[in-house]
C-alpha cells in the first residue's frame, strides 16, 4: 500500500521524534496579573534562542540557568502554545499513546494551559486538540477512514480514582437523577497489558458532524466542572489539590485496506506542585493526608522519569496511580510532553527553582534508548500507517 504525501510526512515526523527521544519538556511562564501586587521584575529571563532561561534566586547575584526544549514568553498566547503541541495531538490520530501534563505550583496556569476558558482566544489545549481532531478526521474521510472518539474525565484525590462524568449519558445527555455513589472505577490491565480505567464513564463525541461534536465537548466540560466543585465542596477540598486528566480515545478504520489504528489522548492537569509540608499542613490530619498523595504521585512521576532516564530493568510505574494510570504513555510506544508552568513573581521564585529541577530530571529522558532494556509488555498491538 502506497503512502500519499500526508502519510508519509507524517510518517517520517514520528520517526524523527522517535530518534529525538519520545519525551519533551517545554516551559511556560504566565504573564503578571493585577493579583501579583505592584509589578515588580520578573524572576525569569527568557533568552532569544527560545530555548534557554535564567531564574534570579531570593538573594541578590543568585541565579540559575536551564535549557529546554521550548520556553515561552509570557506573552505567548493560546494559539501560539497550541501550535507548538498540534504534533503530539495528531499522533493520537496515528494510533499512539500520548499524554501531555501541566506541572507547576497552584496560579501558575496550569489549567489556563490545558483548558483554558471561554470559546475564543483563551480556549487551551482540551478544546483545540478536540477541534484538530475533529478537522484532521474529515479531512481523512476521502480516504475512507473513519474515526470515532470517545472522551472521558477523571481525578485523582488522596489515590482514589473519581469519575468526573458520573452524571452524563454515553451519548452525551444528562442524567437525571444524581448516580455519583453507584460508580466505582479502577484501573486494570488487559491481555496486551494495556491500561484502560474499569467502569468510567465514556462519552461519544460526534466526528462526523464538527458542530455537534464541539457542543458535546462543551457539554463534557460543563459536566466535569460541576463534578469537581460538588466533590470538592462535600470534601471541603481544593481542585488544585487533585490531578485531573482529560481522556480522549480514538480508533479509526479504514474501509478499503481494513486497517485499524487505535490511540490516546490524555490531557492531564497534575496537582498544585508547591512544597506543601511546610505549610504546617501537619496540624490537621485531611490535610496531612492530601499532602502525602500529592508528593506521593508528583515524586513517583518523578522517579518514573528518572528510571526511564537511567535504563533501569525496573520501572516504578505502580507507585502511584497516576504512572499506573499513564503506563502507556511513559513507555515503549508512548509520547508524553510535559508542560512546567511558572508564576513570574520573585515571591514566587523558589516555588519556580524546585519546579524546574523537576522538570531537568524529566528532560533527561530518552524513552528510545531507556525501553531497550525494560521489562515490560508493550505490544504493539496498534497498526501504524
Ligand atoms: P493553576 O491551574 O496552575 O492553579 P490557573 O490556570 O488557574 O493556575 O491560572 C491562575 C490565573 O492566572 C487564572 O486567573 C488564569 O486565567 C491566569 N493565567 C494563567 N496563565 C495565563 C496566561 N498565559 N495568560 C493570561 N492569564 C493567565
Ligand atoms: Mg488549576
Amino acid at each position: 500500500q502506497l503512502l500519499d504525501g500526508e502519510q508519509l510526512r507524517r510518517a517520517l515526523h514520528n520517526r524523527i521524534q522517535e530518534l529525538r527521544g519520545n519525551i519533551r519538556v517545554f516551559v511556560r511562564t504566565r504573564p503578571f496579573l493585577p493579583n501579583d501586587g505592584a509589578a515588580s521584575n520578573s524572576s525569569i529571563d527568557i533568552m532569544p534562542d527560545g530555548e534557554s532561561l535564567a531564574i534570579q534566586g531570593k538573594h541578590a547575584g543568585e541565579g540559575h540557568g536551564f535549557k529546554f526544549d521550548k520556553v515561552f514568553a509570557p506573552s505567548a498566547g493560546q494559539g501560539v502554545v497550541f501550535d507548538e503541541v498540534s504534533e503530539f495531538v495528531q499522533s493520537a490520530l496515528d494510533g499512539y499513546n500520548v499524554c501531555l501534563f501541566s506541572y507547576g505550583q497552584t496560579g501558575s496556569g496550569k489549567t489556563h494551559t490545558m483548558q483554558g476558558s471561554g470559546n475564543g482566544a483563551m480556549r487551551g489545549i482540551i478544546p483545540r486538540a478536540v477541534e484538530q481532531i475533529l478537522q484532521q478526521a474529515a479531512l481523512m474521510q476521502s480516504q475512507r477512514w473513519k474515526f470515532t472518539m470517545k472522551a472521558s474525565f477523571l481525578e485523582i484525590y488522596n489515590e482514589d480514582l473519581r469519575d468526573l462524568l458520573v452524571m452524563m449519558n454515553s451519548d452525551g445527555s444528562f442524567k437525571q437523577r444524581n448516580t455519583s455513589s453507584a460508580n466505582k472505577i479502577s484501573i486494570k490491565r488487559n491481555q496486551e497489558g494495556k491500561s484502560y480505567v474499569d467502569g468510567i464513564n465514556k462519552v461519544v463525541i460526534d466526528v462526523e458532524d464538527k458542530a455537534a461534536g464541539l457542543a458535546q465537548l462543551e457539554a463534557v466540560m460543563v459536566a466535569a466542572a460541576r463534578a469537581r466543585s460538588v466533590a470538592t465542596t462535600k470534601m471541603n477540598a481544593q481542585s488544585s489539590r487533585s490531578h485531573s486528566v482529560f481522556m480522549l480515545h480514538l480508533c479509526g478504520s479504514n474501509e478499503e485496506s481494513g486497517t485499524i489504528v487505535e490511540g490516546a489522548l490524555n490531557l492531564c492537569d497534575l496537582a498544585g506542585s508547591e512544597r506543601l509540608d511546610r505549610s504546617g499542613a501537619g496540624s490537621d490530619h485531611k490535610r496531612l493526608k492530601e499532602t502525602q498523595a500529592i508528593n506521593k504521585s508528583l515524586s513517583s512521576l518523578g522517579d518514573v522519569f528518572t528510571s526511564l532516564a537511567n535504563g533501569s530493568k525496573h520501572i516504578p510505574f505502580r507507585n502511584s496511580k497516576l504512572t499506573y494510570l499513564l503506563q502507556d504513555c511513559l513507555s515503549g510506544d508512548g509520547k508524553a510532553l510535559m508542560f512546567v508552568n511558572l508564576s513570574p513573581t520573585i515571591e514566587s521564585s523558589n516555588e519556580s527553582l524546585c519546579s524546574l529541577r523537576f522538570a531537568q530530571r524529566v528532560n533527561a529522558v530518552e524513552l528510545g534508548k531507556a525501553t531497550k532494556h525494560v521489562q515490560y509488555s508493550s505490544k504493539q498491538g496498534s497498526g501504524r500507517r
